[in-house]
């Protein structure tokens, strides 16, 4: 048989899994190592998608195929590529190519005084925080105020809302880890602010995420400012936005529910722009927000402050890349610049260097969007890689003695296996859950190896 070009591809989320499986689909002598820096695969589906969206995070059975189908594709997880691992020059010492996929999930800041207070905080690391990402585990958000903001018109508002203001009991079935569930459990967030610095017309939630905000045990939906619902031309909108506008209209014409103190409160706040975090001994009080207007087809301020109350703000405006060392880097777009997943720098082609998923096309679009990306991606790989260099170190198993000698032990794919079991193991003792997540690397590494735990301390 012919020996198998070999592809590493950096970043085991949706768009290095799905370039995986295009690369191998095909035919051609194809080797796949798919590193990532966590010992965990799957990327955003594990540690952005909302826990209390089981069906939309069961994508990971189909995303996994390639690891399970082929004996060409390993997973190398707990290898962080870059200066801190395995660098760049290792890489094309053993890879034909080097497909890119590690995504973009720095948090955008809303550039406001106060940003840096206690109790404020990008999505990012607050998503990052429920969904028991070991990097965040330390962000512990402090939830014993009654008011909480969330600034930003996508479905990760959405999602954060509903995280704060959903039941424990309900929680209590999703894979949140125990010590997130504990403090959700404490929390005394009673209402839930979402703040759009646009018009309803504008919002980028799908309808059926809004319309589940209003379906929430326990909870009221109340739209601020009625009259701004009323005041959109429905007629000269698309579909989903609509159907949006259609949402917002009944939740606006209802009768606002009278305060419960047994039940929780989301409030819907459209045109108002985040002004500055106010704080007190260093940690939010509450946001002030401008009220704007549409004049002449533009957003303007009226000049009018309002405080909104609220020990957390959290900005969900979405997501930037930092650059890569050795790649270029489109600041603007915050993506690695690359045409059909070739990586440019100005006029030149960087040979076997690509991309794919958020890196590539910036941080938009749903996981099935990563497919067709990936596929494209590994379609400009296949076909250059009968021209690529060569010169690439003839024994394949050379990357694994390279990486022991870097004191890397990567996490391989049985390794994953034990660790998906004692997390489906925990949901089990949790009334139920599908999985409990653990958290902190040590434990995840011990349930991965097959070895004890060492106690986090506290
Ligand atoms: C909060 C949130 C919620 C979302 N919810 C939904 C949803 O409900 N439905 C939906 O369709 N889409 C959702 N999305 C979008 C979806 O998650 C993305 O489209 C998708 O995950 C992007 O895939 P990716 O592979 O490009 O990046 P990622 O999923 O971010 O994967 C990148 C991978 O690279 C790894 N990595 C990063 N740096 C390195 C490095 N130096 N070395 C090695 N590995 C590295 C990371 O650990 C990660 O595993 C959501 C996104 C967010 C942020």
């Amino acid at each position: 048989m012919q020996t198998p070009f070999r592809v590493a591809v950096i970043g085991a989320g949706p768009s290095g899994l799905y370039t995986a499986a295009a690369l191998v689909s095909t035919g051609t002598p194809v080797a796949v190592d798919v590193f990532d820096r966590l010992p965990a695969p799957f990327g955003l589906v594990r540690y952005g998608v909302a826990p209390d969206h089981l069906r939309t995070k069961s994508v990971t059975r189909a995303l996994q195929r390639p690891f399970m189908e082929s004996s060409g594709v390993r997973f190398l997880g707990h290898v962080p590529v870059g200066p801190a691992g395995l660098s760049a020059e290792v890489l094309r010492e053993h890879y034909h190519a080097v497909v890119w996929a590690s995504g973009s999930i720095s948090d955008r800041g809303l550039g406001i005084d106060g940003e840096t207070l206690e109790g404020s905080h990008g999505s990012g690391e607050f998503v990052s925080w429920y969904s028991g990402h070991p990097d965040h585990i330390a962000v512990r958000p402090d939830l014993a105020h009654s008011g909480a903001v969330v600034v930003g018109a996508g479905n990760v508002a959405l999602d954060i809302a509903r995280i704060l203001v959903r039941s424990p009991g309900e929680l209590a079935s999703t894979d949140v880890p125990d010590d997130v569930l504990e403090l959700l459990r404490r929390s005394e967030v009673s209402d839930v602010h979402i703040v759009v610095r646009r018009g309803p017309e504008h919002v980028k939630f799908t309808s059926p995420e809004l319309r589940q905000l209003g379906a929430l045990e326990g909870v009221d939906v109340i739209v601020e400012d009625r009259h701004v619902i009323a005041s959109v031309d429905a007629g000269a909108l698309e579909r989903r936005q609509a159907q949006n506008l259609a949402i917002l209209g009944s939740w606006a014409d209802s009768t606002v529910p009278a305060r419960d103190p047994g039940r929780r409160r989301v409030h819907l706040h459209f045109l108002r722009t985040p002004r500055r975090l106010v704080g007190q001994g260093g940690r939010v009080v509450g946001l002030v927000v401008e009220r704007t207007e549409v004049r002449d087809g533009r957003l303007v301020g009226t000049g009018e402050e309002e405080l909104i109350h609220a020990g957390l703000v959290v900005r969900a405006i979405g997501y930037r890349s930092e650059p890569i060392d050795g790649l270029p880097h489109d600041p603007i777009r915050g993506i690695v610049p690359n045409v059909g997943g070739r990586v440019v720098d100005g006029d030149r082609t960087l040979t076997g260097c690509y991309v794919t998923g958020w890196l590539k096309r910036g941080p938009t679009g749903v996981i099935g969007t990563n497919k067709a990306c990936g596929e494209e991606t590994a379609g400009a790989v296949l076909s250059d890689l009968g021209a690529l260099p060569a010169a690439v170190e003839p024994d394949p198993e050379a990357i694994d003695r390279r990486l022991a000698e870097l004191g890397i032990v990567p996490v391989v794919w049985t390794d994953w296996q034990r660790l998906d079991d004692a997390e489906v193991g925990l949901g089990r003792t949790r009334g139920g859950a599908e999985r409990v997540k653990i958290a902190h690397i040590d434990a995840m590494l011990a349930a991965a190896r097959g070895t004890e735990a060492a106690v986090p301390a506290e």
